[in-house]
């Protein structure tokens, strides 16, 4: 990312390798185009779990932002450059299936806090704050952007087709609560 700074991603492949250049050109893509190689398990989920990113979610995306009037359930902000479809089961579990149901329109901020469970929904629409952060002192985006949205309600879609699971949501706010 910069001298000395790295993010990991795997798994990799070594697509092409160029002696004379130095030059190595590392694909995270079209591990099922290997005809000489029986993909791994994890090479296969891999290949599957991009497939899916690519097909589905900016559809998945697109549905969500709608659903939910182009605004951030928590907060109410309304720039879609900065609104995220956030999932309610993991998109990286088997039953974390790109719809309407399983997701929730949020703003990055409040999308990062909800995956890493600083920020909870109740299935009754309630939004909760990890206590360790509500005990926190800092500036105002944690006061007035994560604080002073506990307890609040979320912003639901008009259309009830569209709102998000109750038992979808009790599994994962089950799992913020043990937390
Ligand atoms: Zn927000």
């Amino acid at each position: 990312m910069r001298p000395n700074l790295y993010q990991a991603i795997y798994p990799a492949r070594v697509a092409h390798v160029d002696l004379e250049n130095a030059y190595v050109l590392v694909s995270l893509e079209e591990l099922a185009d290997l005809a000489d190689h029986e993909p791994s398990a994890v090479e296969r989920h891999w290949a599957e779990y991009i497939a899916k990113r690519r097909v589905h979610q900016p559809a998945f995306r697109g549905m969500v932002l709608k659903a939910y009037d182009t605004q951030c359930t928590v907060c109410r902000f309304k720039h879609a450059e900065l609104l995220d479809a956030a999932h309610i089961t993991a998109d990286s579990e088997a039953t974390g299936d790109a719809v309407v149901t399983n997701g929730m329109a949020m703003c990055k901020i409040h999308h990062a806090a909800y995956d890493r469970d600083f920020l909870g929904v109740t299935p009754d629409y309630t939004i909760k704050i990890n206590t360790d952060l509500l005990n926190e002192v800092d500036g105002p985006m944690l006061k007035h952007g994560l604080q002073e949205m506990h307890n609040l309600q979320i912003q639901p879609p008009v259309r009830s087709s569209e709102r998000p699971s109750k038992e979808r949501l009790a599994a994962r706010f089950a799992a913020f609560s043990a937390r």
